[in-house]
């Protein structure tokens, strides 16, 4: 990984670039080089679905230093449509409306609201 990779500031970081393995089907996120399915080396980026599910999520309080503001912040584990689970941070709806089971779209944001900069995929409920 290099710095300028993880700049995000290009159409390229506003999906989510994982991988697929030819061979069996498996997709993971972040990309992997070879499958734990098969242990075949000749995965290729696929972008993963936007669409998925909230699993689970826990809600801080306090924030750290970078995220000051943004406090009560919501971080959701989701399944997407795909089967495969990614941690993300929940926003555009009150911690408090937040369900388990709940269908929530990826949408691409700055990492925190001081740095416009960065993006980073986070989630919203769907629809
Ligand atoms: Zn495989």
């Amino acid at each position: 990984m290099d710095g300028v990779r993880y700049g995000r500031l290009g159409e390229r970081y506003r999906e989510m670039l994982g991988s697929r393995c030819p061979s069996c089907g498996a997709e993971y996120f972040p990309p992997v080089r070879v499958c734990r399915r098969c242990g075949g080396r000749g995965t290729k980026d696929h972008p993963m679905p936007r669409e998925g599910r909230l699993v689970s999520f826990t809600v801080l309080n306090v924030a750290s230093a970078e995220f000051q503001g943004e406090a009560p912040m919501a971080i959701g584990l989701i399944e997407l449509e795909n089967g495969v689970k990614v941690m993300a941070q929940v926003v555009d709806v009150p911690p408090s409306s937040l369900r388990e089971g709940m269908k929530v779209t990826m949408v691409a944001r700055p990492l925190t609201k001081a740095d416009g900069a960065f993006l980073c995929y986070k989630f919203v409920p769907a629809g």
